[in-house]
């Protein structure tokens, strides 16, 4: 029998991500994971689907956020984010950089991040990460 991931530990995706080639690699090894996701490609646009999926009652559980991004970047889109909602109704958000600098490491840390995965994309760390995300999320239930 084949284990899928999407199965097991089902999440609601958001990518967020400018770079073409980047979120279709991205949105590709999701869906072998049997995922599906929506893609937004600038920051200022991660925290309105965030906000619009909570008003249609399907909150994602968890966004895949690049760091780099016009309008807003990642990192604000993620304090923005973060400090709109309520802590029960804030979605994990899972930074994604080729910039995994010390500094960048600690400035995810700190705003409360649940992780950093490096660029080049690999699917077993996105897998990884994805089952780490499901199981914190279910924890206490
Ligand atoms: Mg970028």
């Amino acid at each position: 029998m084949v284990d899928i991931l999407g199965q097991r530990c089902p999440l609601h995706i958001l990518i967020a991500e400018d770079n073409q080639l980047n979120w279709r690699i991205l949105q590709r090894i999701l869906k072998k994971l049997g995922y599906d996701s929506k893609v937004v490609e600038n920051g200022l646009d991660a925290v309105d689907a965030t906000e619009a999926a909570l008003a249609e009652a399907r909150p994602y559980d968890l966004i895949l956020m690049d760091i780099q991004m016009p309008k807003m970047d990642g990192i604000m889109a993620t304090q923005e984010i973060f400090s709109r909602l309520p802590i029960e109704q804030q979605p994990q958000v899972v930074i994604v950089t080729a910039n995994a600098t010390p500094e960048y490491i600690e400035i995810c840390r700190r705003i409360g991040t649940h992780g950093l995965v490096t660029k080049p994309i690999d699917k077993q760390r996105i897998a990884d990460t994805l089952e780490r995300c499901y199981q914190d999320a279910h924890k206490n239930s």
